[in-house]
């Protein structure tokens, strides 16, 4: 069967209507990709959930097709979001999709330039706000009661909704729940949303057990790993870089309720986790890379047992912010252009 999305793919766990015209651009249905190195490193089965094949290149898209989907059947001509940069990347191609208006607000100078670039391509209104985005949060949710305009972040609960297709994905694939499921926190409704997943298939009878979840938090933007909020943020994993995570409660009680934790990692080992994603073939950016530093943190603590089944929800495509990726190689060398002079290069 072709796939046309993930509301048509699980429509009957979805609350969409019959009659209701679906916006979607073909998101899900993404690749679990066993990791050799990973599962070596760890004694583990180690999968990786890569949510850069998403239509905009991050797993927003599962829950925008949902969000925009019913913003457009309520009759809404405008979404608003603020975004670390993949929430706009897709409310900006989801809106123009439904022929849409969206408006876009960013912390100014902080989001990576392919997540801005396709908010603009898409035709979004984009304004920076002198702040960061806990700040750019506020305002946004702030404008809904008195203009036209529908919040598409993830308080918006049918963003919640769609993203817990990325749970069903990974049992239907694996035909049962991996034994620890492991994903980068920013406001929390990823990890809240796969926490919902699995238990709607486990109280359905189609997996027989849950996982144990575990979030990651950057070191220096953990709130919930912290217990108060952080007023002033910092990672270079810009996609969580969140001091006010909305959906704080749910990432707590998905650790809890899973005997899982919310960790966190430092930046440098954000960097090495996506650093060795890399030279495996897989370009993930950094924010997606936290919970592979964080299944080597918690392996090398002797915390995950040996021949489990591990997945790492990789939530967004490394092309977004390439700047990490060059600054950490050398430069290509330049030559003349012929045989010789090539091979020299190569140092054949
Ligand atoms: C949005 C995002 C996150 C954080 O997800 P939350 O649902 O906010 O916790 C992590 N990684 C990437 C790439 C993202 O775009």
């Amino acid at each position: 069967m072709t796939w046309r999305g993930v509301i048509e793919q699980y429509r009957s766990r979805l609350d969409v209507d019959d009659g209701t015209h679906i916006v979607t651009l073909g998101e899900g249905n993404t690749p679990l990709l066993h990791s050799q190195r990973l599962s070596e490193k760890t004694g583990l089965e180690v999968y990786l959930k890569y949510e850069g094949t998403n239509p905009t290149g991050s797993f927003k898209d599962r829950g925008m097709t949902m969000a925009i989907t019913k913003a457009a059947a309520s009759g809404a001509e405008a979404v608003v979001c603020a975004s670390t940069g993949n929430t706009s990347a897709s409310a900006a191609a989801y809106a123009a999709r439904a022929g849409m208006l969206c408006v876009v607000l960013i912390p100014s100078g902080n989001v990576a330039s392919g997540k801005l670039a396709q908010a603009l391509v898409h035709g979004a209104k984009v304004v920076e706000i002198k702040g960061n985005f806990d700040q750019a949060f506020e305002i946004t949710r702030k404008l809904e009661g008195p203009y036209p305009v529908v919040v598409v972040n993830s308080t918006n609960p049918y963003r919640l909704e769609g993203q817990k297709t990325g749970a069903f994905e990974i049992c239907d694939r694996l035909e049962r729940a991996p034994d620890y499921h492991l994903i980068p926190v920013g406001n929390a409704g990823n990890i809240t949303s796969y926490w919902r997943g699995y238990r709607e298939y486990k109280a359905d009878g189609l997996i027989g057990s849950l996982p144990q979840m575990f979030g990651f938090q950057a070191q220096g933007s953990a709130p919930i790993v912290l217990g108060y909020p952080v007023e002033s943020p910092k990672t270079i994993a810009t996609a969580i870089r969140i001091g006010r995570p909305a959906s704080w409660e749910g990432a707590n009680n998905a650790a809890s309720e899973s005997g899982g934790q919310i960790c966190s990692v430092s930046d440098r080992s954000i960097l090495e986790a996506y650093r060795l994603l890399a030279f495996e073939g897989v370009f993930a950016e950094l924010a997606s890379s936290a919970p592979v530093a964080g299944l080597l943190q918690l392996s090398a603590e002797g915390r995950l047992e040996k021949g489990k089944t591990a997945v790492c929800v990789l939530t967004g495509h490394g092309l977004k912010d390439p700047s990490w990726a060059i600054s950490g190689a050398p430069r290509p060398e330049l030559v003349e252009a012929n045989i010789d002079t090539v091979a020299r290069a190569f140092g054949f």
